[in-house]
């Protein structure tokens, strides 16, 4: 900057606002007790700071400009700041995308028992005392006892993750030895799962076997020796390869464990404990039919199909389960109070055998076609009645998510809106900053609501919020 220049910005620099002046802004002090001071001051520092630095750096910009534009700016720059940190709290949202299980959404949905179960576990509870001895008693012992009598299985531990349960069994049985897995299965999902690097984390050496689409039994039983511990089998998840492709059953796989003492371990991913083949997810495995097999070991995800909160379940043979609990790792991946609760519910709907209506990624799998397209014909009339929006509905698809089923394609009924004077992306964009925020698709111009994953007391505020924003 030449010398006149840099006068100039000196002296709009000097007629920056105070802080002081700034908090006692009526638009500033409306805002404070949402944040408390301290975190106002903070908030206000930084955006003077930067006003400051914007003066050094593009002095021309502001040459001329009064005390007042430069208040006007700052409480502006303010207002945008909290803004953007309430935006990025965590709130509710509805998923009007269709994808039942999106991980970027927090996965399932819990039932109304789960969430009144984490509510009520929000206090004092008896997660870890027995209340018939008045003494400590296991943690979370009812939640284990129910994923074990659902899977058939003769024991359960529960920990944070999939991830964490597959990490753990293979550092308790495997540290210092081999396991043995397909090479058809060593792979990622959702970009930070990776078998391979699960595996060498926990210490434990990978005996690849077989081909990328093509493994015989004879290729495991080869490869096993004096350092194997385990037989892995991956359910690939979000991977499928199609055509010349050849595995071993998972009996005769868990057959051969067996004849040579070594443990057979089935990390199914998502894991369905009832047999969703009714509704095409006929190639997820079903967790008690693993077991039945002969599998020692099967780990899934609590917030995949299973409809609950974010967990990973280790189901199988007690006396390795017993050794997990004793393991240190497993204290450290310990679940909280408010997740045994959740899955507690979660699970007592598949006893009680009313999961299909009560789970919420259940009953989205299992909604009808016919239910569907009523629900998104209803909706759509009462919006070109209420709204300026172009609305129609057309034939479409939601899928599963979550890794889980990636050729399922659950036929739906879309609701397309579209309005004369914006793009679908301002749509979306208006959406997304309403209350609650509201997340859908565009194709081909415009936005798809795929009422599938939006339960009926949702779809009358989403009613409310287009109507609001397109009258
Ligand atoms: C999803 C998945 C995991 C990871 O489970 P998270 O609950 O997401 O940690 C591990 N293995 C398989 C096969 C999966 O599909």
């Amino acid at each position: 900057m030449n010398i006149s220049e840099a006068s100039n910005a000196t002296s709009v620099l000097s007629d920056l606002p105070s802080i002081d002046y700034l908090l006692r802004t009526d638009a500033i002090r409306r805002l404070t007790p949402s944040f408390g001071i301290a975190q106002m001051t903070a908030i206000a520092q930084d955006e003077v700071d930067s006003l400051r630095r914007a003066i050094t750096d593009r002095p021309s910009e502001f040459a001329g400009r009064s005390p007042d534009f430069l208040l006007d700016e700052a409480v502006l720059l303010i207002e945008m700041a909290c803004k953007t940190k309430v935006r990025t709290a965590i709130k509710r949202v509805i998923n009007a995308t269709g994808v039942i299980i999106h991980t970027n959404l927090g996965r399932a949905p819990l039932s109304a028992n789960a969430r009144k179960a984490m509510f009520d576990a929000a206090g004092y509870v008896n997660v870890e005392y027995d209340l018939d001895v008045g003494a400590r008693g296991r943690r979370g012992r009812r939640a284990e006892e129910l994923a074990a009598e659902l899977c058939g299985a003769e024991s359960a531990a529960i920990v944070n993750n999939g991830a964490a349960a597959a990490f753990l069994v293979l550092t308790v049985f495997a540290t210092g030895g081999e396991v043995v897995i397909s090479r058809g299965e060593l792979v990622e999902i959702g970009g930070d799962f990776r078998v391979p690097d699960v595996l060498e984390q926990s210490g434990a050496k990978l005996r690849e076997v077989g081909t990328t689409n093509r493994t015989k039994l004879a290729d495991y039983e080869n490869a096993i020796g004096e350092g194997t511990r385990m037989i892995l089998r991956v359910h690939p998840s979000n991977y499928r390869i199609v055509g010349f492709t050849a595995t071993p059953s998972v009996a005769s796989l868990a057959d051969l464990a067996h004849k040579h003492g070594v443990i057979i371990y089935e990390d199914v991913g998502s894991g369905a404990v009832i047999d969703l083949g009714k509704y095409g997810l006929g190639d997820e495995p079903v967790v008690s039919q693993s077991l039945r097999d002969g599998v020692d070991i099967v780990t899934f995800s609590g917030d995949k199909l299973l409809g609950g909160p974010q967990s990973g379940i280790i189901v199988g043979r007690l006396d390795l389960i017993e050794r997990i609990r004793k393991h240190p790792l497993y204290r450290a991946m310990r679940v909280d109070k408010l997740v045994y609760a959740a899955l507690e519910a979660t699970l007592g709907a598949y006893s009680r055998g009313t999961a299909e209506s009560e789970v919420p990624a259940l009953k989205m799998i299992s909604a009808s076609l016919n239910g569907l397209r009523a629900r998104a014909e209803r909706f759509a009339e009462a919006l070109r009645q209420g709204s300026g929006l172009t609305v129609e509905t057309l034939p479409g698809t939601s899928v599963i998510g979550g890794g889980a089923a990636p050729d399922v394609k659950l036929e739906t009924t879309l609701v397309s809106l579209r309005v004369s004077d914006g793009t679908a992306e301002s749509i979306l964009a208006k959406l997304r900053s309403s209350t609650p925020p509201v997340i859908a698709r565009v194709e081909d111009d415009r936005v798809l609501i795929d009422l599938r994953t939006v339960a009926e007391d949702e779809a009358a505020e989403l009613h409310k919020i287009l109507v609001y924003l397109y009258p």
